[in-house]
């Protein structure tokens, strides 16, 4: 179900006060996410750099890893924001497709500024080919009923 603007506020509220957080001393870059999951928990990521090629994090996989921590495999929607709108890379649209298998329903992609502003999209819209595994797909679809 597509949260409701009031939720969306209280997510970017989240991703703002991760962005503080990031681990950023490559880019200077503060990004923050925040998951709502789909019983409208929600959780915060932010970036973390890595000055290893490859092993950093983006905000929006924190976020997704955060709630996984918590318990939470199914969601509704992911917030990144930063001072300007940005888009998730594609390395989380192709992450949140994995989940999406989880229950086939819509998850909502709302890209944010840090005072408010926000555009909505379906994830199936940023990625409309995204990989969608046909293997292990009862195990993957057997983390509904650990959600909430
Ligand atoms: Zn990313």
């Amino acid at each position: 179900m597509k949260p409701s603007h009031d939720e969306i506020l209280q997510a970017i509220e989240i991703a703002r006060k991760a962005g503080e957080n990031s681990f950023n001393f490559i880019s200077g870059n503060s990004i923050g996410a925040c998951i709502i999951a789909s019983d409208g928990k929600m959780f915060g990521g932010c970036i973390v750099e890595n000055d290893i090629s490859g092993l950093g994090v983006c905000a929006e996989r924190s976020a997704i890893f955060h709630a996984v921590v918590e318990g939470y495999y199914t969601f509704k929607a992911i917030v990144v924001a930063n001072h300007e709108m940005i888009f998730p890379c594609g390395a989380c649209l192709q992450n949140l497709t994995l989940f999406s298998l989880i229950t086939d329903e819509p998850i909502y992609v709302i890209s944010a500024t840090f005072d408010g502003n926000y555009e909505i999209h379906e994830l199936s819209e940023l990625l409309p080919k995204g990989y969608k595994t046909n293997h292990n797909l009862d195990a993957i679809k057997s983390f509904k009923k650990h959600s909430t």
